[in-house]
């Protein structure tokens, strides 16, 4: 058994890798600010309370459990919040980062594993996107997490940091056993919307264009279940012990849901129509956006177990009715 700093562990993505460390046999230590976070999400190992920023503290963290290695999530991950107060982001993301591996250096801790996003390709020039295209983020956000990538990447060269990246593309659902779930405040992405609307007609999901260059019109988008996305975490740390350097992984299933289909699926799963209306595109939405997977097969043995957008639907609708 291994103790792994998780910084975010209090977070929609962090809570589920805790569960997914405990199973595999981890100890997961969360490290949170609890600014976003929530501390009832921290259920399968201790909560450290503490910012990122805070160098005394995390060095105090890191000298008390020293833990094999660290996930780190922690970060804003609003896109629209980032292009409207980005130094918000700088000042988080990245220099919460850079203390962050300052801090592993100085305990001679050596493995990483980082939450990053498809946000650092910005708009590809080809689909699906491999890791070899270039990183041209369109907002701050994917700004922050490319510059993260490119620290860990130079720590990786400098002292021998090894670390992999593992760029997200649209997460989704919630724990199958129902432990945990999601809770953005406020809530922005589409899935949980789709899932208010049918609960509240009241509140309608808005449909963010619908004259893109796709099959139906509306956007397309890789989505992926929180559940593999914790387990493609556990399986970057074992391949952290065999392997030197810094790789980036994506992580999605390959294959694209337009909003509409989600909208569909959503109405399929739950039996009830949610309330839609149409507005404009938003800005920054690439058409499509739909991950090439070869590399986390290979690198990390990875395959999603739950593929079907069905399966994230009913997940995350079974996981909203037990907050009511
Ligand atoms: N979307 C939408 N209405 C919403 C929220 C999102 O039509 O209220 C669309 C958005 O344009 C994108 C897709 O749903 O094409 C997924 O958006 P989300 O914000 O969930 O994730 P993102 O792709 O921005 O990471």
């Amino acid at each position: 058994m291994s103790t792994i700093l998780v910084t975010g562990g209090a977070g929609y993505i962090g809570s589920h890798a805790c569960k997914a460390l405990a199973a595999a046999g981890h100890e997961p230590v969360t490290y949170d600010n609890l600014s976003r976070g929530h501390p009832e999400a921290v259920r399968w190992g201790p909560l450290e309370t503490g910012d990122l920023l805070d160098r005394s503290r995390l060095d105090a963290v890191l000298r008390r459990y020293r833990p094999r290695a660290v996930m780190h999530f922690a970060a804003f991950a609003y896109v629209g919040e980032s292009v409207r107060d980005p130094g918000l982001y700088w000042r988080n993301n990245v220099g919460g980062s850079l203390t962050l591996l300052e801090a592993m250096h100085a305990a001679g801790m050596e493995r990483l594993v980082f939450s990053s996003t498809c946000a650092v390709y910005g708009e590809p020039p080809a689909m699906p996107i491999t890791e070899s295209m270039p990183l041209a983020p369109v907002n701050p956000y994917g700004v922050t997490k490319r510059v993260v990538e490119q620290m860990i990447s130079d720590c990786a060269h400098a002292h021998g940091l090894r670390a992999i990246a593992l760029r997200y593309f649209n997460a989704a659902g919630a724990d199958p056993e129902g432990e945990t779930g999601e809770h953005h405040e406020p809530e922005t992405h589409l899935l949980p919307l789709v899932l208010e609307a049918i609960r509240d007609p009241s509140r309608p999901v808005t449909v963010f264009g619908r004259d893109y260059p796709t099959p139906d019109g509306s956007c397309v988008r890789d989505y992926i279940h929180v559940t593999d996305l914790a387990r493609a975490h556990v399986l970057a740390l074992d391949a952290l012990e065999g392997g030197t350097g810094f790789a980036a992984c994506n992580l999605g299933t390959g294959r694209g849901h337009s909003v509409l289909e989600v909208i569909e699926a959503a109405r399929r799963v739950t039996g009830k129509p949610p309330a839609v209306r149409d507005g404009e595109r938003r800005p920054g939405d690439p058409p499509r956006l739909v991950a090439d997977t070869g590399s986390a097969r290979e690198r990390l043995g990875w395959r999603p177990e739950y593929p079907a957008v069905d399966d994230m639907i009913a997940h995350a609708w079974a996981w909203l009715n037990r907050q009511a």
